[in-house]
């Protein structure tokens, strides 16, 4: 990404930061002061959105710090690691909807519901429509997945809203029981984003495989004079991998023109998967059974 292209996504994701914030901000108030048990649910579900702009800016910032003496790796797992983060909040957030929810059925208080607090969900949700446009329209101009996927991210809240809105007419009408049901049916949807967010971080934390071996492999033999390949793995996340294997060369090639095609050999491959960052190649002949050496 060019870094005009950079600052002009990170500058949306910052103004839809600070427009989910306030949304979430209005929810919350909104649901303690009237005792809505829905409504609070629907604020931290907007606290959710605010924390993936934010490991979104995390990313975009990360992504920009070239590698340095400290971190020859670069600087990608701050994104991880503020993932790991935001995951703990989500744990909390579900356990304190479910605990107030589980309350309110225990013990049931209906919750005051005026004209003004159908005005609060109603203006919060014309934010989030703007949202989803706003993303959406500069996500195709700045052709950021980031964005388009927080957009269709962002959509999911419209409905979490308006079924809100529908539990707050139930508790109007007479059915207050409907205010915490509707309460947990939305910390089911925080609990599976946090699932979502937890799962990813795992799977880089643990090094677990990115790119398959059999594409690698096709690659690398497409290459004249390679022989064959072996110990192929790769890590890092979905747009920033690294990777690293030992390539196969006749016994009696010379060192330079081996590695000359070493180099060919990782050119295809990072023009063939542009995700790679970095591709390191053991040069070794083919393993032999009587060489006594480990290959
Ligand atoms: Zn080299
Ligand atoms: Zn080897």
């Amino acid at each position: 990404m060019s870094p005009t292209r950079h600052q002009a996504v990170s500058r949306v994701l910052l103004r839809v930061l600070l427009l989910n914030l306030i949304v979430a901000g209005a929810k919350l108030i909104l649901g303690y002061t009237t005792g809505a048990v829905s409504v609070v649910s629907d604020g931290f579900h907007s606290l959710t959105d605010s924390s993936s702009n934010i490991i979104g800016l995390v990313g975009l910032r990360a992504s920009r710090m070239p590698p340095d003496a400290d971190h020859p790796y670069g600087h990608r797992k701050y994104e991880t690691l503020a993932a790991g983060g935001i995951f703990v909040f989500l744990v909390l957030a579900v356990v304190e909807i479910g605990r107030s929810a589980l309350n309110r059925l225990s013990n049931p208080a209906p919750p005051v519901v005026t004209w003004f607090s159908f005005a609060v969900m109603i203006a919060t949700l014309a934010i989030n429509m703007a949202v989803v446009r706003y993303e959406g329209r500069t996500g195709r101009r700045l052709n950021s997945e980031l964005l388009l996927a927080d957009a269709t991210h962002t959509r999911t809240d419209v409905y979490a809203t308006i079924g809100v809105l529908f539990s707050l007419a139930a508790v109007w009408i007479g059915f207050p029981l409907l205010d915490p049901i509707g309460g947990l049916v939305i910390a089911v949807l925080i609990a599976y984003t946090g699932f979502e967010i937890g799962r990813d971080a795992s799977r880089i934390l643990s090094d677990r495989v990115m790119i398959d071996e059999d594409a690698i492999r096709r690659i690398v033999m497409s290459v004249p004079e390679v022989l064959g390949c072996h110990h192929i793995r790769s890590r890092g996340t979905i747009d920033h991998v690294f990777l690293d294997l030992h390539v196969w060369f006749p016994a009696d090639a010379p060192l330079g023109h081996a590695h000359q095609v070493s180099h060919v050999v990782k050119d295809r491959l990072m023009q063939q998967f542009p995700q790679i960052a970095d591709a390191i190649i053991h040069i070794e002949p083919p393993p032999s059974d009587d060489s006594g050496l480990e290959a």
